[in-house]
This record gives C-alpha cells, structure tokens and sequence, in this order.
C-alpha cells in the first residue's frame, strides 16, 4: 500500500469512451494526502491516507500489506511511451558531428547515414545481444518512471533480422518488469539492395514480414515511416491492408518531413499516428473526429535542432487526442526519459504540465490499445505506479532533464531508485 502521498495524480474521472481531447486533458483526478492499495498486480482500492488507515480489510491484514510512506511526494500512473525504437546496436556518433556542422536529417540519410547506417550492425548481432540493448534501453525508461513501453523493430530490413529484432524484443520484455507492446517497422526505410526496386522490398514487407509476425505472435501492430524519402501512401496503404489481413493493427510515421493527406490512411481506423509535424486545417478536423491518438515526439525536432514542433495547440484546440512519446532511436530522438519530453511539450509547444502528464499516461495507453489496463491509477487496473521526490506534479516538467522519479511499481513490483533499481 502506498500512503501518505501528497499528490495522486489518478487520472479517474473521464469518460472513457475515447481517448482524451479538449478539457479531459487536463483533468488529473488529484487526491491529497492518497492512498492506494495493490494486490496481486492490481489495483485494488484508491483514496485518503485516513479512510484506508481505517478500512477494516487493511487493519485485519496489516502485517502482511507492505507500506510505502510516500510523505511529501507526487505518485502519477507510469508513463506510457507509445513510440520508441530500441532494438538497435550503436549510436550514430557519426551523423551528430555531420548535424551539428550544418547538415540537415535527409542530407545524412544520402550521405549513407541514418537509419540505413544502423542496419549492418543489427544484421550482424547475435539475438542475446540486441535484446541485451534493448533491456537497457528498458530499464533506462524504468528508472524514469515508464512502465510500458511500445517496442519496434526496424533496422534489420531484411526478413531474418526483422524477424530476429523481434525476437530480442520478446526475450528483452520477458526480462523486464513492465510491459512492451512489440511493433513490426519492417518498412521503416528501403534497404540498400533494395534500392533500385523499391516496389520488391514493399512487397516483401507485406508478403513475408507480416505474415510470419503475424504467425508467429511476435507483433501486434505494424507501422510504416510514410513521407518524403520513405514510404508513399499508396506503399503505406497497402502495408496497412497487409496488416488487417493478418489480424494485426496499425499505426504510422507520418508528415514529419512533408505533408501526406491523412484521409486514406485514417479509413484503416490506425491506434496512432505520429509526428505529423506538417497537417493542413482539413487534417486537423479529421484527426478531431477520429479516436486516432495524434502522438507528438517533442525529442525529435528538439535533437534535430529544427527550432519548429509539431503544432499542439492548434490540435488540442480543435479536438484532437494527443499523446507523447520519447520516439527514443539512434538518429533523431536518443532519449529514454518521458519527463524530459514532457518538460518539452510544456516549454516548447505551450502545453500545460496537466495536459502533458495526460498526453504521457492514458493517451499513450490509447494509442497502444491498453486503456483498459494502463494509463490511470483506478480499481481494477495494473499496478504500475511511478513515485516522483516533487512536492507538485508541475514539478516534473520543470526540473528539465532532472530524473526526480525515486521508485516505480510495475505490474505490482516495486522497484526503488537509488544507484538503480533495487527490488524491494
Ligand atoms: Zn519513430
């Protein structure tokens, strides 16, 4: 049981209908002075320190609930971050240099950089060693108060190393104690020999990676990189078909370079689309009337250096769900911390700390299918808690790239923070 707590951020009090728009984003449900009780991976009971002090169940129960005294402190639902791309071998060191001289995202990528330039090395890992990286990058998150995290593959490009990503990914979720939803990105960029037949590697995309996925359960969505210098619609739109006819659902990289009308791809009722840093007015309505999560990655134009981010004002201002993610890869966004993108949404794209923590919790439970689950600190859902040393939740956007988070729960675990994790 936790107690004690200055602020509970529950998140309780929506609908729950749809994923948040408008004033549900900014509705946190706080208790103060909270309690929360788990069992059993669950949540069981939310409320004052002083009602569950009395509750009869607890009093008969006492020595076996262990406490947590959470005085002076804020506890939120773990972060869910519904887009990150661990599963690849070494940092691009390389085209930081090349970036930070001058050259722009794309003119990397031509310059062999980019994302082909983490294929070799995944082509070449053994299994134990990818999903060895990916853990890592896990329980980074972790130690920053995420407790699920949505995991792709997508530096293998070939259907062997697809498919080995997301074997590491599976051995890597086995091994971690939150919860990893995994995604097939096996049209994340035209590999190499590929390159003068595009149309075969889409193909194989859709005749051979999803299908195994597929079969072999190791994915449950699959997301296409559709703009300038990736995938067109018409490719996307038959990735997506691809997709549904083997039983998995959508979601896609979308206008993070250049405009693709959304329309088309929204027919597929996608969980999320995510950037789209370039919508005109037309999208922005669709988005508003869909129950697509319009997920921002802050980190990436931040890393880029592109002084410009996604226009969430405009979106949440006209209706539009949105979540945030960390988008955490090895060219344009290295960072595993949510609090960190939080702290960006706020500063840099005028969101308030209460409309962030929504956008980083059930949002991004959303636009993984988890609402049920995750995302909200309420009776009957997982126990993944995360515990921040702050006095006020507007805390965690503004201590800016200070982890203050001292210990999680995940999935009923607790997990306390001191020179890493220690199980309790
Ligand atoms: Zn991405």
């Amino acid at each position: 049981m936790l107690f004690n707590i200055r602020q509970l951020l529950t998140l309780r009090g929506a609908d729950g209908s749809g994923p948040r728009r408008g004033r549900e984003l900014t509705e946190l449900g706080i208790v103060e002075d909270g309690a929360v009780l788990c069992a059993g991976g669950k949540i069981v009971a939310i409320g004052k320190t002083k009602d569950a002090l009395r509750d009869g169940w607890v009093r008969k129960n006492k020595r076996e609930i262990a406490e947590v005294d959470c005085s002076g402190k804020v506890v939120l639902p773990g972060f869910v971050d519904s887009h990150a791309h661990p599963a690849f071998i070494s940092p691009r060191l390389v085209d930081f240099e090349k970036r930070i001289a001058g050259a722009s995202y794309e003119q990397v990528a031509e310059a062999g950089g980019g994302i082909r330039s983490s294929v070799d090395g995944v082509r070449r890992a053994e299994k134990t060693q990818l999903a060895q990286k990916v853990l890592f990058a896990l329980d980074a998150m972790l130690a920053q108060g995420t407790t699920t995290a949505e995991t792709k593959s997508g530096y293998g490009l070939s259907l062997d190393s697809e498919l080995k990503s997301l074997e590491a990914i599976h051995t890597a979720a086995c091994n971690w104690p939150g919860t990893v939803i995994p995604t097939l990105l096996g049209a994340h960029a035209v590999p190499l020999e590929f390159q003068d037949k595009p149309q075969d590697y889409v193909e194989l995309v859709c005749e051979e990676m999803i299908p195994q996925a597929a079969k072999r359960n190791l994915a449950k969505f699959v997301d296409v990189f559709c703009d300038r210098g990736a995938f067109s619609e018409e490719d996307s739109l038959r990735v997506f078909e691809a997709a549904r006819s083997n039983g998995l659902a959508v979601r896609a990289h979308i206008s993070q370079l250049a405009r693709t009308p959304l329309q088309n791809l929204l027919s597929f009722s996608p969980a999320s689309l995510d950037h789209i840093d370039y919508v005109d007015d037309a999208d922005v309505s669709l988005l508003a009337r869909s129950d697509t999560v319009a997920t921002l990655v802050p980190g990436v134009n931040h890393f880029l250096g592109l002084g410009k981010y996604p226009p969430a004002r405009k979106l949440i201002n006209a209706g539009v769900a949105v979540a945030l993610a960390t988008d955490f890869n090895p060219g344009s966004s290295p960072t595993t911390s949510m609090p960190f993108v939080v702290s960006l949404a706020c500063t840099q794209m005028r969101m308030s700390p209460s409309e962030a923590i929504v956008a980083a919790t059930i949002n991004g439970a959303w636009a993984l299918q988890l609402q049920k689950s995750k995302g909200s600190i309420e009776p009957g859902k997982d126990a993944d808690v995360a515990i921040f040393n702050v006095n006020d939740y507007r805390e965690i956007a503004y201590w800016m790239g200070t982890n203050a988070c001292e210990a999680v729960m995940a999935n009923g675990t607790l997990f306390r923070n001191r020179r890493g994790f220690e199980r309790n």
